[in-house]
């Protein structure tokens, strides 16, 4: 039961879910905790455009939230459980806490949902 959505369309209740931002801005990325998806997943980071956010389950792992902004801020699968952004399912990291590349660092620090520091 691994995370497989990010760059997808949204559905008419996920765009409803995303549609609650209260005092969020424009890049403000959002998590909604949820009881479960349709089908099974740990998290999901499809949003709808100019609404950034992931979903999470209640159920997840410890590091799904950070591997699902990690896909909002730009990142990928990897087919590496020591890395926060294995596609192989975040209960699956062998090595926690699980490494982030210095080029995945620099992909999302030049997201432009990123704040320059
Ligand atoms: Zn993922």
């Amino acid at each position: 039961m691994s995370e497989v959505v990010f760059m997808g369309q949204t559905t008419a209740e996920q765009n409803t879910l995303f549609g609650n931002r209260n005092f969020m801005g424009g890049n403000d990325l959002v998590v909604y905790y949820v009881r479960s998806t349709v089908p099974g997943y740990n998290g999901c980071a499809a949003h709808p455009a100019g609404r950034p956010g992931c979903v999470v389950v209640r159920s997840a792992s410890r590091w799904t939230l950070a591997h699902e902004f990690g896909h909002v801020l730009g990142l990928n699968h990897v087919s590496n459980n020591d890395r926060l952004m294995t596609g192989l399912g975040t209960f699956n990291i062998t090595n926690p806490p699980p490494d982030l590349t210095a080029a995945e660092s620099t992909t999302m620090r030049n997201s432009n949902l990123s704040t320059p520091l």
